[in-house]
């Protein structure tokens, strides 16, 4: 049981509904809140999955159907600031494989007012925010006249469609688009193969000296690389930043030599995440065994083919399995301790938390 004036807006809600003597204007969103799943945000829903979720209509702008917004940000956000006119539920036929971000997702930072896409987590939290601000700030006034609201809509419906940053990938079905510069050689230490999303390339490479350089169409490369899904690569902002510096200074190899640098660090994460498994997998086992969770008669053993793929030169996994409990959870501790010296590393350069 929980006081239901605790969610973010509901005194704003109860403020409102005192106002305007509607109960349901307090009412309403806090059963939305608790009937609804929380907002997707970026990481948004595969409209294929959409009806085994079992989620109730999610909205759009009735004038930018591109503006979704999901059940959660509806029933709250959108009814507190009585802005329901503003909005008609989806009702097209559903894309599997398109990928139904919230436009109205909350950010980090609820009391920002900032309207520069850079200073939020992602640039779906940008368009929630500006969003939020600007249904609130209309609905607070007098007459409540939603068009500064519808501006700012007008506005957001104009940008390519957000980035997924490092939480969501694209499949073909997306339907999704990426352009950049293929290297012939991508081997080259001061060439690279670089292939973002729209709106990144909008952002680091538009109205640049690069920009006929960086503007191949790769959507069918995007696909064909990583059928199961397409990572935009530019996704942090540190890219984005390095990248548009290098485009305004005519530098790519800057930028080349860069991105060879993150891709190393990354696989080495990805290697050293792989080795570590079968270990972890190795762990589990012996606690089970000495807890007396394990069937008699079973040994620590792991499912080779499971690991075989992953199982690299220099980690013997048999002997691994016949090792003693104590040399396995040192090796353990030490290939735990170099996972998290690379993760570090991975971080210090996407400048991530
Ligand atoms: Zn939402
Ligand atoms: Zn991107």
């Amino acid at each position: 049981m929980s006081c239901d004036t605790t969610f973010p807006f509901s005194i704003e809600a109860m403020k409102k509904a005192v106002q305007a003597n509607k109960y349901q204007i307090w009412y309403l969103p806090i059963v939305a809140s608790n009937t609804t799943r929380p907002c997707p945000s970026i990481i948004g829903h595969d409209e294929g999955d959409l009806p085994d979720l079992g989620s109730p209509p999610w909205y759009c702008f009735k004038d930018y159907p591109q503006i979704e917004v999901c059940a959660r940000c509806y029933g709250t956000e959108v009814r507190v600031a009585q802005a329901e006119e503003l909005f008609t539920p989806i009702t097209r036929d559903l894309i599997p494989g398109r990928i139904r971000q919230c436009f109205l997702a909350p950010s980090q930072n609820p009391t920002s007012t900032s309207a520069n896409p850079m200073d939020y987590e992602n640039t779906t939290a940008y368009r929630g925010q500006y969003l939020r601000n600007a249904i609130s700030y209309c609905s607070s006034t007098a007459n409540k006249d939603f068009t500064p609201a519808l501006r700012v809509a007008s506005k957001i419906a104009s940008l390519p469609p957000p980035c997924g940053s490092e939480l969501r990938t694209f499949k073909s079905s997306s339907k999704r688009k990426w352009f950049g510069h293929q290297a012939s050689n991508p081997r080259d230490p001061n060439d690279a193969t670089i292939i973002m999303c729209e709106e990144c390339h909008s952002f680091a490479v538009k109205n640049t000296p690069l920009e006929q350089f960086l503007s191949a169409d790769l959507t069918k490369l995007a696909y064909s690389s990583s059928p199961d899904g397409h990572r935009c690569a530019t996704w942090s902002k540190t890219c984005k930043f390095r990248l548009r510096a290098a485009c305004e200074t005519r530098d790519f190899k800057a930028y080349a030599q860069f991105h060879h640098r993150r891709e190393e660090t990354y696989d080495r994460l990805l290697r050293s995440m792989g080795e570590l498994e079968p270990l972890r997998d190795l762990m589990d086992q012996h606690a089970a065994k000495r807890e007396g969770r394990m069937p008699p008669g079973q040994s620590v053993q792991l499912d080779m083919e499971q690991y075989d793929a992953k199982s690299l030169p220099g980690l013997n996994l048999v002997m691994w399995e016949m090792a003693s409990y104590e040399r396995l959870s040192a090796e353990t501790a030490r290939r735990e301790e170099l996972q998290q010296e690379f993760l570090n590393e991975w971080k210090s350069i996407d400048n991530v938390a």
